[in-house]
């Protein structure tokens, strides 16, 4: 067999369990709200290519994010474009700087290219020390420093002062801000594009949207950059399908804000009830809420009645991320965990 290049052999292929369920809370997937009476295709020409440009969409996005069609380029999903990115900017043994834990994907897209992925740890509540990161690039000098924010898995919410420090900061680095749950936090930084021309700003239509099967994602940044970027951008990358779904469900922000206030509230009920179970339960400003269970083995004694959640191993300690569900799997989620707790009880007696 040829073999791959060395930096790609050493890679775990990213599997998802393929298992029955009955909720699943396990890849922070928003509800299929936006397209749930299906959708109308006018003038449906699927023996064409699609808008290589995908310039609709993109200029309903940049309603949404407060910009201009010109500041976004799209791609099929944000993980493509984020891996697009790391391997046009990233030649062998360039560095690329980020906190851990957080998406482990970023350590993937470094070792496709070679390149030398640099993790800063959080502290022990998992909130992230700026300066620490500040002090670590400015030592290493990356090509690409990544902040994920709210960070993936744990929540956190870096504050818009950190990141300004951050983007003060540094002129020779490009600095990726991943916004992939930034509609459940109250921080973007989409409108300091045109202040800081090394700033790149991802988002998706996954999370909040709850479109994560149609796989799109943007690139948000200062139109020089956008136009610099676009060499790069895989020719006809969103379908006909896609392109035409999103740009109806982006018809409709006021629906998009009702979800997300619907999830915020969601979630604090599930962190109280969470609490109360005395499970241990970090800050977040996400549609998931990661925890330190109260017992072992959750992940696997939930599965078996068919609830999916995370399992996150970090320095020998089991946590779990759980996505918030509608009210209805949130309710059947913590009457699973409490038989589960009552038989750990009775397990002990
Ligand atoms: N960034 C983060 C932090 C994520 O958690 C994910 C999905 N898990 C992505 C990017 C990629 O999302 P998508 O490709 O669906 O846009």
């Amino acid at each position: 067999m040829v073999k791959l290049k060395p930096s790609v052999e050493k890679l775990q292929a990213y599997f998802v369990n393929d298992i029955p369920y009955k909720v699943k809370l396990d890849a922070n997937e928003g509800s299929n709200y936006l397209l749930k009476d299906g959708f109308k295709i006018d003038g449906f020409k699927p023996n064409l290519y699609p808008d290589s440009d995908s310039k609709l969409l993109r200029e309903k996005m940049a309603q949404y994010y407060g910009c201009v069609s010109e500041n976004i380029m799209v791609g099929n999903g944000s993980s493509e474009i984020i891996n697009t990115v790391i391997n046009a900017y990233c030649d062998k043994n360039d560095k690329v700087i980020s906190f851990v834990p957080s998406f482990s994907m970023y350590q993937t897209y470094c070792d496709l290219c070679g390149a030398t992925y640099i993790g800063i740890e959080t502290e022990s509540d998992f909130s992230q020390d700026i300066n620490k990161l500040i002090n670590a690039a400015k030592e290493q000098k990356p090509k690409i420093i990544i902040l994920c924010n709210p960070n993936n898995p744990t929540g956190y919410v870096t504050s818009r002062e950190d990141i300004v420090k951050l983007l003060n900061s540094f002129d020779n680095s490009l600095i990726i801000l991943d916004e992939a749950y930034a509609d459940f936090s109250e921080i973007s930084v989409i409108d300091l594009i045109n202040s800081y021309e090394n700033l790149i700003v991802m988002r998706t239509l996954s999370k909040a949207f709850g479109l994560a099967g149609l796989r799109v994602g943007a690139l948000i940044a200062n139109v020089e950059t956008v136009k610099y970027i676009w060499k790069v951008k895989v020719p006809y990358n969103i379908n006909i399908l896609s392109q035409y779904a999103s740009e109806q469900a982006l018809s409709n922000l006021d629906r998009v804000n009702d979800y997300i206030n619907n999830v915020k509230i969601l979630r604090l009920k599930l962190i109280k009830e969470l609490k109360d179970l005395n499970f241990e339960v970090f800050e977040t400003g996400s549609n998931f809420i990661f925890v330190k269970p109260p017992v072992d083995n959750l992940f696997e004694k939930l599965m078996s009645c068919g609830v999916l959640i995370r399992k996150i191993n970090y320095k020998q300690v089991v946590y779990n991320r759980i996505t918030v569900g509608t009210k209805e799997e949130n309710e059947i989620l913590i009457q699973e965990i409490k038989s589960i707790m009552g038989e750990s009880i009775w397990e002990k007696v």
